[in-house]
This record gives structure tokens, C-alpha cells and sequence, in this order.
């Protein structure tokens, strides 16, 4: 309680804005996962690595736009193609330009993929690469990911975050939007279970179009696959004529040079992107082999969208690309490792029931002492500390993701003093729960 004091005392600016915001914008925001109780902290403006909020306060952004923000907030790289694209160039024509063609060419090196198509976000991304897995093989089921999160598209907005008295021993799809509109098309599977996945591919496989997944869980914070676990989804989609769809909407750059999946070497038949890959403009994309992505070709499926590919967007991603290189990502990373050497140590000191996960340039501490594998696991992990630790750190200056289930991010702006910050606040936080 003292801590909500502390919060509500120096967040009143903020409260104010809620309360206004809150008569015109369902729960005050413009996307329910900006909401938190007892209001969330308004912005008004970031630079690098640091927000200030509408009570004049600086705080270090570990959350990072949920990760789209891998460049920094205002990277001189991506303001100076953007105001470029502004001032010379301009944001919309609906007629081809090159500049699509030339991003399109840097991501088809980069991601190793034959063909793709741009969109505005992830959730557009996901719904086209279900619809191209349907056309492709002309069955309709899909399967993904029990806890797993994919945008707001219907059909995967099932089992998202279930509540364990729902759901039972066995995985029943539990759709989270209004008239299970997809119901009987979906079937859920457990993460880091390949007998379970085999088992419902064998009795379901002739009408699956496809298995939908994150290569890495970035959505239950973060959760890594076992070994041999991809490479055994991979086989298993292979035998039954399945297609993989990996979900790199939140690891992709973050994760490394060409996202998670070539990373840990696992090659999809269909990827989505987004978030880091804009540099904080609406940019996303879903692509893979020709093969399949011959179905917007020979008219099977359609894919529209007037701002797909803009100018102004794809100056941005031009920006990100350049800025993002191999060094500076290693750069990023090697802090975070740093970072994560220190708050281990700081387990280990205070003892407590604890442990770090990480991919790339994100990371969390994750409340239990046992490895977390699947959502079941991560349900079962200690929330109120998790809390207490994220209103503990906003109180301190220190913002990382407000939505428990999320990651922290160290971006190209960040040094190696901002994630000593974020150590000395679990070691006085751990002084403080002794
Ligand atoms: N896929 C994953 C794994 C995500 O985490 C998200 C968003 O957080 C999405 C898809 C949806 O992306 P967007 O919010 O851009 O629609």
C-alpha cells in the first residue's frame, strides 16, 4: 500500500489525463494494453532511452514500446529518412513505389525469405498468413499455442490467457472474442510438448492448415523452447503436410541479425514481422517461401491495404535496417548479458525465488525457481512480487513493461549505466523483501 502511496502521489498529471481520456476513450486508452490499475502514467514525450511523463518526471524506458522501439525513441537515423520521406518525397500514392521493392529486396536477404507482402500490423500480419496457410493447402483448422498471443484476429484469439479453472487437465480451446466465431477450427496445444503436438497432428493433420507459434514465447514474459523442440515441430508439420507459421512479431530483430527463427535454425514456411522492424511507425509484414506466397499471385487469396508499403513507413524501415547491423545489435546485447550476469548474482545473494531469462536483446526475471516450459508454468509463477517489482521500479524512475507478461528491452540507445539501474533496483528490492 505504501507503494500505490508513493505511485498516486507522484503521478497526479497522469491521473488527470486518465480521468479525461477516460470519458471519450474506452478505459482512457487507445489499445487495452495500455491500461493498467489504478490508471496508467501518461507520456509526453521520449528521446533515446528515457520518457518524460505529464508530471514532468524522467524515466528509463525498459518496456520499449513493447519492443518496437529497438532503434530508441527519436533514432537521428530513422528522423532524418522520415523527414526526408515528409519534406521530398511523400506518404501516399496507392501505385507502386520503389522503395517498397528495395525494403522488400533488404528483408528477402536479411530473413531469408522468397517473397513477402507489407501491412500496417502484426494482428494484419497473422490474419493474412492464416489466410495464405488456408489457401495453400485448402483445410481450414489451425493450431497454436496454449497462453499463446498473436494480435487481435479472431481466430487467434483463443486460449490467450485462459483461467486455469477453465481449462482443465487437457487443452480446450477458449475463445476470448464474442460468438466463438472460429470455434471448431482452432486447436490448442501445450508449448514445449512435441508428443502432444504429434499426437493431435496425427488424429486432426489431414484438415490443419497450419501450426501457429512463436519460435520463443514473448507473451508468457519470456519462455524458451527446449532442445530439438523446433526442429521436432518442424519434422511434424512436414509429415502431415502442416505449415509452419512462426510468429516473429515480438522477437524478430530483438532477437538477432534475421529474428529467432534463424537464430536457433528453424526455417518456417510462412513469418510474420513487426514492432522492432518500423522503428516506432506502423510497419509489418508476413512472407515465406514462393511456393506459398504463389497464392496472392495466382488469386487464391487477396490482400489489400491502402497504406501497404507507404513511402513514409518504408523510410523508416529503410532507417531501421540500415542502423540495426550486426555489431550494434551484438552492442545491445552484450549489456544485456552484462545485465543479467549482475541480477543473477543478486538471486543468488538474497536467495530469492527467482531466475533470469533471456533472448537477444530482451530479458526478464521470472518469479519461480523452476525453468518455466509452457503457460500452465508461467500461471504458476508469483504475480504479486512481479507486480510489487514493477511499481517498486516506476517509483524509482525505472518504467519496464507494465503488462506482467512482457519483456525488457535493451535498445540501441541504451548504455550499460541504464541497466545498472535496473540491477540496483532488485538488489533494494530484494533488501526490501528481506
Ligand atoms: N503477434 C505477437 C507475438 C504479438 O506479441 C503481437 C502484439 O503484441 C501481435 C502479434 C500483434 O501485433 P500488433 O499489436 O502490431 O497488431
Amino acid at each position: 500500500q505504501q507503494e500505490w502511496d508513493r505511485f498516486t502521489a507522484s503521478t497526479g498529471a497522469s491521473h488527470d489525463e486518465y480521468q479525461r481520456a477516460s470519458k471519450v476513450l474506452p478505459l482512457g486508452v487507445t489499445s487495452s494494453f495500455q491500461h493498467w490499475d489504478p490508471y496508467p502514467i501518461s507520456i509526453a514525450s521520449a528521446r533515446g532511452a528515457w520518457l518524460t511523463d505529464v508530471d514532468g518526471r524522467k524515466l528509463l524506458d525498459l518496456s520499449m514500446g513493447f519492443g518496437a522501439m529497438l532503434v530508441g525513441h527519436l533514432n537521428p537515423t530513422v528522423v532524418e529518412h522520415v523527414e526526408h520521406a515528409l519534406r521530398e518525397v511523400g506518404t501516399l500514392f496507392v501505385t507502386p513505389s520503389p522503395v517498397s521493392t528495395e525494403v522488400a529486396e533488404l528483408y528477402q536477404e536479411r530473413f531469408g525469405l522468397d517473397m513477402l507482402r507489407f501491412t500496417q500490423s502484426g494482428t494484419e500480419s497473422l490474419m493474412y498468413a492464416v489466410r495464405a496457410a488456408r489457401a495453400y493447402t485448402g483445410r481450414k483448422a489451425i493450431v497454436k499455442i496454449e497462453g499463446g498471443y498473436h494480435g487481435g484476429y479472431d481466430a487467434l484469439q483463443v486460449s490467450v490467457k485462459p483461467a486455469l479453472e477453465d481449462i482443465g487437465p487437457a487443452e480446450a480451446p477458449i475463445p476470448e472474442v464474442p460468438f466463438d466465431v472460429e470455434a471448431g477450427t482452432v486447436h490448442v496445444v501445450p508449448y514445449n510438448d512435441l508428443p502432444y503436438l504429434e499426437r493431435m497432428l496425427s488424429e486432426h493433420g489431414r484438415d490443419i492448415a497450419a501450426v501457429v507459434m512463436e519460435p520463443v514465447i514473448e507473451n508468457l514474459a519470456i519462455v524458451l523452447p527446449d532442445e530439438g523442440y523446433l526442429a521436432g515441430v518442424r519434422q511434424a508439420c512436414d509429415a502431415h503436410g502442416v505449415l509452419l507459421i512462426l510468429d516473429e512479431v515480438k522477437t524478430g530483430l530483438t532477437a538477432g541479425y534475421a529474428g529467432a527463427s534463424q537464430r536457433l535454425g528453424v526455417k518456417p514456411d510462412l513469418i510474420t514481422l513487426a514492432k522492432s522492424i518500423g522503428g516506432g511507425l506502423p510497419l509489418a509484414a508476413f512472407g515465406g517461401t514462393s511456393e506459398v506466397m504463389e497464392v496472392v499471385v495466382d488469386g487464391r487469396m487477396a490482400h489489400f491495404g491502402t497504406y501497404n508499403g507507404n513511402p513514409l513507413v518504408m523510410a523508416a524501415a529503410k532507417a531501421v535496417h540500415e542502423v540495426c547491423t550486426r555489431e550494434a545489435l551484438q552492442g545491445a546485447e552484450d549489456i544485456n548479458v552484462r545485465a543479467l550476469e549482475a541480477l543473477d548474482a543478486v538471486i543468488d545473494e538474497f536467495e530469492l525465488p527467482a531466475h533470469t531469462v533471456s533472448l537477444g536483446v530482451k530479458g526478464c526475471v521470472t518469479w519461480a525457481t523452476a525453468p518455466v516450459r509452457n503457460y500452465r508454468d508461467y500461471k504458476a509463477t508469483d504475480f504479486a512480487v512481479a507486480e510489487l517489482s514493477w511499481l517498486w521500479g516506476v517509483n524509482r524512475q525505472i518504467l519496464t513493461p507494465p503488462g506482467l507478461d512482457e519483456q525488457w528491452l535493451v535498445s540501441l540507445a541504451h548504455t550499460q549505466d541504464d541497466m545498472d539501474g535496473l540491477v540496483t533496483h532488485y538488489r533494494e528490492l530484494a533488501q526490501a523483501l528481506r
